[in-house]
């Protein structure tokens, strides 16, 4: 059995897609009018219940993000300004696109024996799922630069090397402010013994 069998067929009207494309007109059109007469009344100073649509002056005006939006990856350093990465890999297991490389080198202290020689991400493949950054156990790589715009005239140029995502700032400017999101999480409540 096709699996087109299970619709049943278009109307003539259906096949000319004219009805649908009608919708669409109208429902843009009203959206068109609603806000010129919200515009309109305001600008003449007159009391509304709603507020028209907003447009944001872009590049100007950058809309505010929410702050669990991902954005450009970074990597965390330590105290010394050494990556925090220890090369464990599991960012590169995780990823679905396969697009972080990662070579290995070895550190010279007991407690911390691997550090990421090479370390690329191809924005090109990357479809910011965020896995990486939940799948570090060193907290090591984050998605909080507020950094959304990054193009490039050739394929090589959307990969980030260790040095640019190690030169990367959290910008918290860019986020909408959550008070509630910064204070320290609560105690979760304790289970009741079986
Ligand atoms: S955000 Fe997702 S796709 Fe992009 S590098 Fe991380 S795990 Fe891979
Ligand atoms: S960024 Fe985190 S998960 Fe990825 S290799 Fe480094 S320590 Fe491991």
């Amino acid at each position: 059995m096709n699996v087109h069998d299970k619709y049943k067929p278009l109307t003539f009207w259906e096949r000319t897609y004219l009805p649908r494309v009608w919708d669409g007109l109208v429902l843009t059109m009203r959206h068109f009018f609603c806000n010129l007469w919200h515009f309109l009344l305001a600008s003449l100073g007159i009391p509304r219940a709603w507020k028209g649509a907003v447009t944001y002056q872009y590049p100007e005006v950058r809309r505010p993000l929410w702050p669990r939006l991902r954005t450009l990856h970074r990597l965390t350093k330590r105290d010394d300004g050494t990556p925090r990465c220890v090369a464990c890999m599991m960012c590169e297991t995780v990823c679905p696109a396969k697009c972080i490389y990662i070579v290995a080198g070895e550190r010279p202290e007991k407690q911390i024996e691997k550090y990421p020689v090479q370390f690329d991400i191809d924005l090109g493949k990357c479809v910011f799922c965020g896995y990486c950054v939940e799948a570090c156990p060193e907290d090591a790589i984050r998605m909080d630069t507020g950094i959304l715009e990054f193009s490039a005239y050739g394929r090589n140029g959307m990969l980030l090397t260790k040095e640019m995502l190690l030169s990367f700032e959290p910008k918290k400017g860019h986020y909408v402010a959550r008070p509630d999101l910064e204070t320290a999480p609560t105690a979760a409540p304790k289970l009741a013994e079986a």
